[in-house]
């Protein structure tokens, strides 16, 4: 696997520069496998348990490059720096915000919506799941200002369906109706505001938006709007 000089793997992870992680190196704050790290040019080999084995001032060392966590993101907040109000980087440590590569949210949710995002520092992961043919299922719980007229699964399961100011038909969706207000809506494909529009091209509106599953990955009960969780391996091949 890649291997990378002490300064430049703890600098890409957001501790400093080079040269303050030289300090901590040589005042023995920086400790693999029990024993200080004083030469801070020494190469480390970047494996998943360096965190195991790895401690920064007593602390274990943040979690190396190939990073993918699950986020419950709340309302009110945004995966876009174009947009106004506070960003989902927000939720993570500060010194994640420093990180190269960084973290980039996995496609976006809308301000309005909550629900499971998954956040990566790994491209080829990220393309695989929102590369137009990846065709990872989304799955979205709608709350509906008024009461569905009961074509709305076959209509967005035709193919055929146009959202305002596009020329292309949404690829088929599934919908399955919980009550009359309430519906699961499950994409194979991500516009912008989706869902929303899908209701609005049928004389519905949304009224709340939740996403509970990613592929095969489904937001946790016991993970609290707000808080992340680091995905292992097993939790990846899970989505797919
Ligand atoms: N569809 C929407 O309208 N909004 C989202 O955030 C996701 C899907």
């Amino acid at each position: 696997g890649a291997s990378l000089r002490l300064d430049r793997l703890l600098a890409n992870l957001g501790y400093g520069s080079r040269r303050e992680i030289g300090l901590l190196a040589r005042a023995g704050l920086i400790v693999l496998d029990g024993a200080p790290l004083r030469a801070s040019d020494r190469r480390i080999a970047v494996t998943p348990d360096l965190s195991d084995r790895m401690t920064v001032d007593g602390e274990p060392l943040d979690p190396p490059p190939g990073l993918t966590l699950m986020l419950h993101k709340p309302l009110g907040v945004t995966c876009s720096h174009k947009e106004a109000g506070p960003l989902v980087y927000g939720l993570l440590p500060e010194r994640w915000r420093r990180r190269d590569p960084a973290l980039s949210s996995v496609g976006r949710l809308d301000k309005e919506t909550s629900g499971l995002l998954l956040l990566t520092d790994d491209g080829a992961l990220l393309h695989r799941i929102i590369a137009p043919r990846a065709s990872v299922a989304k799955r979205y719980q709608v709350t509906l200002d008024r009461p569905l007229r009961g074509d709305e699964a076959e209509r967005f399961a035709s193919g055929t369906l146009m959202l305002e100011g596009e020329d292309k038909p949404l690829l088929p969706a599934e919908m399955q109706a919980h009550d009359a207000t309430h519906a699961a809506v499950t994409l194979h494909e991500g516009r912008y505001h989706q869902v929303r529009r899908m209701f609005a091209a049928l004389g519905n509106h949304v009224t709340a938006l939740h996403r509970d599953r990613v592929g095969g990955l489904a937001l946790p009960e016991d993970l609290a709007a707000g808080s992340y969780r680091i995905l292992r391996s097993h939790d990846l091949a899970a989505i797919f």
